[in-house]
């Protein structure tokens, strides 16, 4: 089942049955695309054509961060936020019990390799058969790359829209895998950006915590959250 918001579609699931339709996805015979949508996506999407088609044909949009989830609550639906980096990571777990073969593409050569090496530490049995930075011009070269290991499972830490783009991309190119664009997911991995402490998690403020610790952050998104609130409430009220 899927809600709307601001006329795109949002998958109503739980962490849990999240997991389960990705897991049907990993061993579906086509590329499938999973995005984990923020506000800051929809505020791209606004503009962008070509993203807003992107999420309009997605498999799975999953709801990522606090202001979605409010988003959602004002205008109706109790949905509860899955953070992109938790979803991710609980697929990386999953993908090792069952050796799924994986693929990381994303953030800086030492992040990534770093990102890489603590998961492999972290996660028993973790099959990462192909990595590589996220700063290539030739996507083609990537994906013929990826082609020859035919990994199962793609984890794209590009940032948005390009990571989305670059999945989608990919659909006609690589074998059948499930992909999913995890952000700074890379950077949270690696240990080179900390995550907000536990209590920050719960209460869904760690974008808060985020912006007062990378203040470049904060210009960003900060103008964000309230607009987009309002314009999640009046598209409602147009209805
Ligand atoms: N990144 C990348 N290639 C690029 C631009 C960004 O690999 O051309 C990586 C960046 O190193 C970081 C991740 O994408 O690991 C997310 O970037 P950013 O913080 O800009 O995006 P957000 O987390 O806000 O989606």
């Amino acid at each position: 089942m899927s809600v709307e918001l601001l006329g795109f579609n949002i998958d109503d699931l739980t962490f849990e049955s999240a997991i389960k339709k990705a897991r049907i996805l990993i061993d579906t015979p086509q590329v499938s695309q999973v995005i984990t949508i923020n506000p800051e996506m929809f505020q791209t999407a606004e503009k962008n054509q070509n993203f807003a088609n992107i999420i309009n044909n997605a498999d799975m949009v999953i709801a990522d961060g606090v202001g979605v989830e409010l988003a959602l609550k004002l205008t109706g639906y109790k949905i509860k936020r899955i953070p992109g980096v938790d979803f991710a990571r609980k697929l990386l777990e999953e993908s090792a019990k069952s050796n799924i073969p994986v693929a990381i593409v994303g953030a800086k050569e030492e992040v990534v390799n770093k990102a890489v090496f603590n998961l492999k530490q972290e996660i028993p049995g973790l099959n990462i058969v192909y990595f590589h930075n996220g700063y290539f011009d030739n996507d083609e070269e990537i994906y013929s790359q990826i082609k020859a290991k035919s990994p199962k499972l793609i984890l794209v830490a590009l940032g948005a829209p390009r990571q989305e783009e670059f999945i989608y991309n990919a659909k006609n190119i690589i074998n059948p895998a499930l992909m999913i664009g995890i952000g700074g997911g890379l950077d949270v991995w690696s240990g080179y950006v900390k995550r907000a402490p536990k209590i920050f998690q719960k209460l869904g403020i760690e974008w808060l915590y985020r912006t007062i610790t990378q203040p470049s952050r904060f210009k960003r998104i900060f103008p964000t959250l309230p607009m987009f609130l309002i314009k999640a409430l009046t598209y409602k009220n147009k209805i």
